[in-house]
């Protein structure tokens, strides 16, 4: 699904967390929001979503202006930093919500749900703790425990909010190959958010540099190193050049 943000901008009172922006991103693509914390990253994503409203211009998903469409018909999956798994649910109940959201009529039978519930516990490779609580789980268990309930809706937008934030080093670096690959093999069309380089450089196709509330550069991760744009793009990568 390719998506289309033309003019988007957004006020909270008076300050403006996002200047007027327009970007388009590619059907499959994998981008990267990368830049420093209060840059604006998390308010476009959840704008993306339907979790925001933008105070001017339109999103559209594909032909479809999605603009006052809610979110949960936009059919988006959302992965959060801090998995926001129910710690008195088991792991396949944590994956069953994500298929009681769905709107009613799309809702599967207990019959097809718990099928369900099975298939999605395995493409992230966790069957065997389909019975557990999140609290017997590591934390890189617990986020692809998320990710299995953000795709339990199949949907063809994923969206990752500092996805591996609470992981460690080791950790994250496994799980971003992890998401690379499932990113490939699903064929979705996923942004995440991260204030890490070297996550938005691995990870991405094409990296959106934001700083301000404004888009400082779009780039693929090798452009961006080669040519840092601006002083801000500069700075951020100046430890590497
Ligand atoms: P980032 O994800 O890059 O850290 P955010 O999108 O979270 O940045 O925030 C951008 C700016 O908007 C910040 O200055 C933040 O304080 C402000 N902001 C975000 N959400 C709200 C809100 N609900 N109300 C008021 N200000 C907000």
């Amino acid at each position: 699904m390719s998506i289309r943000l033309d003019n988007i901008s957004k006020q909270f009172g008076k300050f403006e967390a996002l200047s007027p922006l327009s970007l388009d991103i590619n059907n499959g693509e994998m981008i990267g929001l990368l830049g420093p914390s209060g840059s604006g990253k998390t308010t476009l994503l959840r704008i993306i979503a339907g979790l925001e409203n933008a105070n001017t211009g339109t999103i559209h998903f594909g032909d479809h202006d999605v603009t006052n469409v809610h979110v949960r018909e936009r059919r988006v999956g959302f992965v959060f930093q801090n998995y926001a798994l129910f710690r008195h649910m088991t792991v396949a109940d944590n994956v069953a919500f994500g298929l009681q959201v769905m709107e009613r009529a799309l809702r599967p039978s207990p019959a097809e749900m718990s099928k369900r519930v099975k298939q999605l516990l395995e493409i992230v490779q966790l069957g065997h703790l389909a019975a557990r609580y999140p609290e017997q789980l590591s934390g890189g268990q617990k986020q692809r425990i998320a990710l299995a309930r953000a795709l339990a809706t199949k949907p063809e937008v994923l969206l990752l909010d500092e996805p591996f934030g609470a992981l460690d080093a080791k950790v994250r670096k496994d799980l971003r190959r992890w998401l690379r690959n499932l990113h490939d093999e699903l064929g979705f069309t996923s942004v995440f958010v991260t204030h890490d380089q070297d996550e938005a450089l691995e990870l991405s196709d094409r990296v959106v540099v934001m700083s301000n509330g404004k888009i400082e550069q779009v780039d693929s991760p090798v452009e961006l190193y080669a040519h840092p744009n601006s002083r801000f793009v500069f700075d951020f990568f100046g430890n590497v050049n």
